[in-house]
C-alpha cells in the first residue's frame, strides 16, 4: 500500500547519503517524471548524481540551508532548479529532514522532493506583473495617492511630491498629516471632496487650489474614487493629481482679455453687463439706489485726428485714470469703447450724492493734461440714470444714461444731465427722423424752395435762397429746423447738402436761360459740411457738372463753423473763394466772434439775423447795433443783406440805413420751382412796365 502511495504521488521521496554527491540510495518511481531519469540510473550515481544534477548556481545555497538544518537537528524547506534529463531546467522544492541510527548518528537524509515550475512561473509572472505596475506608478507624470478618509496619505508616487514640491515621497507624507487644513487653500474643498465621495463614490476633474511645500499656490485637478474592502467598509480613497496652473493662468489670461479694455485696463463692455447685473441685485437687497453714468469726453475726436492716436491713447489712459480715481472702491468704471465710458455707483441713498460725485468728475477730467510737453484740456458730457427709477433692466438703463449724455452735449458739453421721461420722448422722435432720413436720402424725397432777394436799388430780383424741405411720401412737407440738426448730427448732412448743391446749380443755369439774366442762387453750408475735407473738391465738381457759371452761386457759411479752428475756416474760405463763388455770412451778429475776424473772410455779404429785423419796431437798441453793422460791412466792402423782412415799415427803415438787399416774407416766402418762376416772370413784367 505504501509503495503504491509513493508510486501515485506527484514528487519523489527519496533517502540519500550526506555527502558530496547527494548520493542516492532510494528513490520512489516519481524520479522518472520529476528528473527524466529512471530510478536505477539515478542509485548510487550510476549515471547521475543529484548534485550533478543540481543547477550549479544553487548547489552552495542547497548545501548550506541543508547543513544549516541538520546542525539544529531540524527540517528544511529549500527552493531550486535542477536540470531534466531532457535539458529543461525544473524548479523543485525540497522538504526533508536528517535520519539517524540508533547511536544518534547522522545515517542519511530522507525527503521530498516536488516540482513547483509551474507555481514558480506564474509567481515570476505576478512579480513581473507587479513590477510593471510599479513603474507605471513611480514613472507617472501624475501625482497618485491613496489617502486616509481621515486625511493622512497611505501611498503616493513621487510625482505627487514632485508636483507638492516635496524633496521625497517620505517626505510628503510625513509634512501632511491634515489634508483639510495643510494642503487645501480653501478647507472647503475637502467637505466638498468627501460628499462628492459619499454620493458618487468617485470624484471627476475636481479642481482646487493647493498649497506647495514653499506656500506657492497652485491650481490641480483630481480624479478619485473610494476603495472598500470586502465588508463594504470604506479604507481608504484613491487617485491622481495633476497640476493644471498653467491651464488655469492661460485660462484666467483669456478671461482677462475678454473682459478688460487692453488699453486701459478697465473692465470692458462684457464686463459691464455682468457688473450691471449684480449692482442691481444688491441694490435690490439693501433698498439703495445705483446710478449709471455715461460719461463722453468732448473734444477727444478732434484731438485724436489732429494730434495722432499716440495722443489720443495717451489721453484715454490719463481719463481712465483719473475717472477711477473719481470713484469709491465698490464702484465700477468700465470702458465702452472709443471715449465712452459708464461708471457705476451703488449704495446710493440720496440722488443728491451724484451731483457731488459728477462735479467732482467734471473738474477732474478738466483739469489741464500734459502729453508730449503740450497741454490738453478735453472736458466731457455726463449723463446719468438710476435704477430703478429710470430702468428696470441693464439695456434699458445704460440707453437712458446715454441719452441724458446726448442732453449733455446739447446742453453745451461740460456738464452732467439726469434722464428724464420728457428727454425720452424728444430722443425717440429725433431717433425715428433720423432713421426715416435714411431712405429720405436713397429716395430723394427732397425738394428745394426758393427764396427771393430783392435790390433796394434796382427792386428786382437779384438771387435767391435755396431752402430744402422734406416731403416724405403721403405726409405734409417737413421744414428744415426739423430734420438739418439731426442730418448734422449723424453725418446725413454730408449726402443731404450735395443733392441742395447740385441740385440748386442746376436751378440757376435754367433760371439764366428762362429769365435772360443770372439770378444766383444761395446755398446753405452747414458747420458739419464746412468742415468736411472736401468740400472744396464737391463744390467744384457741382459747379462742372451743371456748367454753372461760378458767379451763380452762394455759399452762406454760419459763423458757428468757425468756432472749432478759425485757421481752416479762412483757408477753406480762400479756397472756395478761388473757384469765383460768392460767401456770405449767415445769421450774422448771432454768432461769437463776428466783429474780430470779419476783417480776414474773404466773403462778399453780410446778412443780419432776422431777430434784429422782426423786433425793429419794439426794440429801439436794435437800431443802433443795425447802423453799427450796415457801417462796418460797408467799410470792409461788403454788401450788406438783411432777411425776415415781414413789413412795410421794416422795408423803409432797412432802406434808410443803406442796406442793400433784402429778404423776407414782405416780398415772398420761399415759394416751389413753378412758383418761383412764375414770380420772377412777373416781377421781370413789372419793371418792364415801369
Ligand atoms: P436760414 O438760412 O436763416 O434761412 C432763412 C429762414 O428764414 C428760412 O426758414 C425762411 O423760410 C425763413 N424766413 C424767410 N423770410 C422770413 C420772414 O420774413 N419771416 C420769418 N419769420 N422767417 C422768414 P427755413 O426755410 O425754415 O429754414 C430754416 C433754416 O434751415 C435755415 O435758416 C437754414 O439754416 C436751414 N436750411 C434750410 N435749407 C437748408 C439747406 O439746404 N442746407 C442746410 N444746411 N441748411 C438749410
Ligand atoms: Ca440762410
Ligand atoms: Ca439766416
Amino acid at each position: 500500500m505504501l509503495s503504491t502511495l509513493m508510486g501515485n504521488i506527484k514528487g519523489m521521496v527519496y533517502c540519500c547519503l550526506f555527502d558530496e554527491n547527494w548520493t542516492m540510495v532510494f528513490v520512489s518511481d516519481g524520479c522518472q517524471a520529476l528528473t527524466g531519469y529512471d530510478p536505477e540510473e539515478l542509485l548510487f550515481n550510476r549515471c547521475i548524481a543529484y548534485e550533478a544534477m543540481t543547477l550549479m548556481e544553487d548547489r552552495v545555497r542547497v548545501r548550506k540551508s541543508i547543513e544549516d538544518a541538520l546542525r539544529t537537528c531540524k527540517h528544511f524547506d529549500v527552493e531550486y532548479r535542477i536540470t531534466h534529463a531532457g535539458g529543461g531546467i525544473r524548479w523543485v522544492h525540497e522538504s526533508g529532514g536528517p535520519l539517524f541510527n540508533e547511536k544518534g548518528e547522522l545515517e542519511a537524509l530522507e525527503g521530498f522532493i516536488q516540482d513547483i515550475t509551474l507555481r514558480k512561473q506564474s509567481e515570476q509572472l505576478a512579480y513581473e506583473a507587479e513590477e510593471r505596475y510599479r513603474s507605471i506608478f513611480e514613472n507617472a507624470i501624475e501625482g497618485i495617492y491613496q489617502t486616509k478618509p481621515s486625511g493622512q496619505y497611505l501611498n503616493i508616487n513621487p510625482a505627487l511630491a514632485r508636483i507638492y514640491g516635496y524633496d521625497s515621497t517620505s517626505d510628503l507624507i510625513q509634512c501632511i498629516n491634515d489634508i483639510q487644513n495643510q494642503l487645501y487653500v480653501h478647507p472647503g474643498k475637502r467637505t466638498e471632496y468627501i460628499a462628492l465621495m459619499k454620493t458618487h463614490g468617485q470624484v471627476h476633474n475636481f479642481e482646487a487650489q493647493v498649497y506647495r511645500k514653499n506656500g506657492d499656490i497652485i491650481w490641480i485637478t483630481e480624479n478619485a474614487h473610494e476603495v472598500r474592502d470586502a465588508s463594504g467598509e470604506l479604507i481608504f480613497y484613491e487617485g491622481t493629481v495633476e497640476d493644471i496652473s498653467e491651464r488655469k493662468n492661460y485660462e484666467r489670461e483669456i478671461e482677462y482679455q475678454a473682459t478688460h479694455d487692453s488699453l486701459t485696463g478697465l473692465p470692458n463692455r462684457t464686463m459691464l453687463a455682468d457688473r450691471l447685473q449684480q449692482c442691481m441685485c444688491f441694490a435690490d437687497r439693501y433698498d439703495t439706489k445705483l446710478a449709471a453714468a455715461f460719461v463722453d469726453l468732448d473734444q477727444f475726436k478732434l484731438i485724436n485726428d489732429s494730434m495722432g492716436h499716440h495722443v489720443g491713447d495717451e489721453l484715454l489712459v490719463r481719463m481712465a485714470g483719473r475717472l477711477s480715481k473719481c470713484i469709491r472702491e465698490y464702484d465700477t468704471v468700465v470702458r465702452l469703447g472709443g471715449d465712452e465710458f459708464v461708471l457705476l455707483l451703488t449704495s446710493l441713498k440720496k440722488i443728491e450724492d451724484i451731483a457731488q460725485s459728477m462735479q467732482r468728475i467734471l473738474a477732474a477730467v478738466a483739469n489741464p493734461c500734459v502729453i508730449g510737453g503740450r497741454d490738453f484740456i478735453v472736458s466731457c458730457s455726463i449723463g446719468i440714470s438710476i435704477y430703478p427709477d429710470d430702468g428696470a433692466d441693464p439695456n434699458t438703463l445704460l440707453k437712458n444714461a446715454d441719452s441724458a449724455m446726448y442732453k449733455a452735449k446739447q446742453s453745451g458739453r461740460n456738464n452732467f444731465q439726469f434722464y428724464t421721461r420728457e428727454l425720452n420722448q424728444v430722443l425717440t422722435e429725433r431717433i425715428d427722423i433720423e432713421y426715416r432720413l435714411r431712405r429720405a436720402i436713397e429716395n430723394e424725397e427732397f425738394l428745394l424752395c426758393y427764396q427771393p432777394k430783392m435790390d433796394l436799388v434796382t427792386g428786382e430780383v437779384c438771387g435767391a435762397e435755396a431752402l430744402i424741405r422734406w416731403k416724405p411720401p403721403g405726409e405734409t412737407l417737413i421744414p428744415p429746423m426739423t430734420f438739418i440738426p439731426v442730418a448734422e448730427e449723424t453725418g446725413q448732412i454730408q449726402e443731404i447738402g450735395f443733392w441742395v448743391l447740385i441740385n440748386a446749380c442746376r436751378k440757376a443755369r435754367q433760371l439764366k436761360k428762362l429769365i435772360g439774366r443770372p439770378i444766383p442762387v444761395a446755398v446753405n453750408v452747414s458747420p458739419r459740411q464746412f468742415r468736411q475735407l472736401d468740400l472744396v473738391k464737391t463744390v467744384e465738381s457741382a459747379l462742372k457738372s451743371t456748367e454753372l457759371d461760378p458767379e451763380c452761386l452762394e455759399l452762406e457759411i454760419t459763423e458757428n463753423c468757425l468756432v472749432q479752428d478759425t485757421r481752416h475756416f479762412i483757408k477753406t474760405l480762400h479756397d472756395l473763394k478761388a473757384l469765383g463763388v460768392k460767401l456770405s455770412i449767415d445769421d450774422f451778429g448771432t454768432g461769437y466772434s463776428s466783429m474780430a475776424y470779419l476783417k480776414d473772410f474773404p466773403v462778399d455779404r453780410l446778412k443780419i439775423d432776422k431777430v434784429f429785423v422782426s423786433n425793429l419796431e419794439t426794440e429801439p437798441a436794435n437800431i443802433a447795433i443795425l447802423k453799427a453793422i450796415v457801417g462796418l460791412g460797408h467799410s470792409l466792402g461788403l454788401k450788406i443783406v438783411a432777411e425776415g423782412v415781414e413789413t412795410a415799415y421794416q422795408q423803409a427803415f432797412l432802406d434808410g440805413i443803406g442796406c442793400d438787399e433784402l429778404q423776407g416774407y414782405y416780398f415772398s416766402k420761399p415759394l416751389q420751382e413753378e412758383a418761383f418762376v412764375k414770380f420772377l416772370i412777373k416781377g421781370a413784367k413789372a419793371s418792364a412796365s415801369d
